[in-house]
């Protein structure tokens, strides 16, 4: 198999990245495009002998680069955001070739979004301050010590943003890293590994396994020399994640699915609600945050429904790589059989389909909304992860009387998608297990630390 691929003109290595060389394994697996099944390579098909050597290149740099100072990590960060920046057009177009979300919200929103991940982090390192306090003439001083090798695993929606998420805290605090992107979407973590390289981070601080979670996943997360397990995707895939874990008592940070609502009530501004209501097809809808099911209230439910279907049949669906399309293909034929499987269970339970409930081919599902909805029934209760909304009516409630009383992460009040890396993000419950952003990215990468010294001679005195 060739070392390198070009996809959309852009030269990608198909090997993984351990301890700053490029590794081929014996076995590839195939990377297909969502956008029309093209093949666009053979990658790299790790087993648990690369993902053991990834873990031992990350424990081998990790002394060093815990012992780096942060002025220094810091430098190599921004230069890390800028070749990504300098790299932005061709990480877009490979990724929209890799895994089919719009090439406009690549170029405009998801890459300068990765750039800015490095940045933040970087930044943020900086500020971070010592706390220093006295007991009995003991000083105390907490201190943030780097956790180790940390092991993260990404899926294949948002593949280098979610990735860089937890990179860029990671490194940033001093922790080394083995990455391991989702067999749908490979490529871009390969790029990212050119970048870092390039940006001079050292040998063996980042490390990229390619292959199948299935059979690379428990070599890495129940490594005794991994620290830190941070994952998103799947709640099956984090139970097994979890289990693993176990053994080690890894410390793990889990992102996991949603199927969060969409509240609108009578005195909404209807246009925006409806706007917001058409935006969660973003992505095919393959968004974990998504708020899927949409609650109207009774009384305006018709006329909202009248202008959702006016507005989404407007949409565009087809070609990612066209600036003018809105929605793109599936990520694989096989979500898209499961997206399907999903509408027709509950057409058979009694829903309707008000536009959509149905496939254009084997890669593209029309945007659906479905009415006629049990609040018990499995496309209420179940994330679907692709473009299929619900619609239920509420009957009078206050937006101001509910936040509080809200089970969620985020909250968004006449806004959606509105975030900010200083600000938790994370689910509750079967949504996930910890919070990524600012403050809460950094102590879970760390140790904190307490030291507790004794004043001069204080035997002395008892
Ligand atoms: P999906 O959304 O496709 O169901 P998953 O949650 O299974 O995705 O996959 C997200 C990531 O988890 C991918 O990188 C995948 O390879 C990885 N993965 C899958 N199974 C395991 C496992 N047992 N251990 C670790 N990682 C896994």
């Amino acid at each position: 198999m060739p070392d390198k691929i070009t996809v959309a003109g852009v030269p990608v290595d198909t090997r993984h990245w351990i301890g700053g060389r490029r590794v081929a394994s014996g076995d590839t697996f195939t990377d297909v495009s969502p956008i029309d099944g093209s093949v666009l390579g053979e990658i790299s098909r790790g087993t648990p002998a690369e993902a053991a050597a990834a873990v031992a290149a990350a424990k081998a740099a990790f002394p060093a680069w815990a012992a780096t100072s942060r002025a220094e990590r810091a430098r190599i960060l921004h230069a890390v955001a800028d070749g990504v920046d300098k790299r932005l057009e061709e990480l877009a177009v490979v990724e929209t070739t890799d895994n089919g979300a719009l090439l406009r919200s690549h170029r405009r929103g998801v890459m300068p979004r990765v750039a800015h991940n490095f940045r933040f982090f970087a930044d943020w390192l900086l500020t971070l301050e010592h706390e220093d306090f006295e007991t009995r003439g003991h000083r105390n001083h907490v201190s943030w010590d780097p956790a180790g090798p940390s092991v993260l695993i990404t899926p294949w929606n948002a593949p280098l943003m979610l990735a860089t998420w937890k990179v860029a805290p990671a490194l940033a605090a001093g922790n080394t890293v083995v990455l391991k992107p989702a067999e749908w979407s490979p490529l871009t973590a390969s790029l990212l590994a050119d970048i870092a390289a390039a940006a001079g981070l050292p040998a063996g601080v980042l490390n990229v396994v390619q292959g199948y979670g299935s059979e690379i996943g428990d070599a890495l997360t129940s490594h005794p020399d991994v620290r830190r397990i941070s994952f998103t995707g799947s709640v099956p895939t984090a139970r097994r994640i979890a289990a693993s874990a176990a053994t080690q008592l890894t410390p793990l940070s889990l992102e996991l699915g949603g199927k969060s609502p969409l509240l609108v009530f009578a005195d909404a501004d209807l246009d925006l609600a409806v706007d917001l209501a058409v935006e969660q097809y973003d992505n095919a809808g393959q968004v974990c945050l998504a708020a899927t099911r949409l609650l109207v209230q009774e009384s305006i439910a018709e006329e909202f429904t009248r202008r959702f279907v006016e507005k989404a049949s407007r949409l565009t669906q087809g070609d990612p790589r066209d600036e003018a399309t809105d929605i793109g293909p599936t990520i694989h034929p096989r979500q898209l059989e499961k997206i399907d499987g999903f509408v027709r269970r509950a057409t058979a339970a009694g829903a309707r389909a008000v536009i959509g409930g149905h496939a254009e081919d084997g890669r593209y599902y029309a945007p659906t909304l479905l009415t006629d909805v049990a609040q018990d029934s499995e496309i209420v209760q179940e994330e679907v992860f692709g473009p299929v909304l619900t619609l239920q009516t509420l009957s009078l409630i206050r937006a101001d009387r509910v936040t509080d009383r809200l089970v969620a992460g985020t909250v968004w009040v006449n806004c959606f998608f509105v975030r900010d890396l200083q600000a938790p993000f994370g689910g509750s419950r079967l949504s996930g297990v910890g919070r990524e952003g600012g403050t809460w990215s950094f102590d879970f990468y760390c140790d904190l630390k307490n030291t507790v010294t004794a004043p001069e001679g204080w035997q002395d005195h008892g």
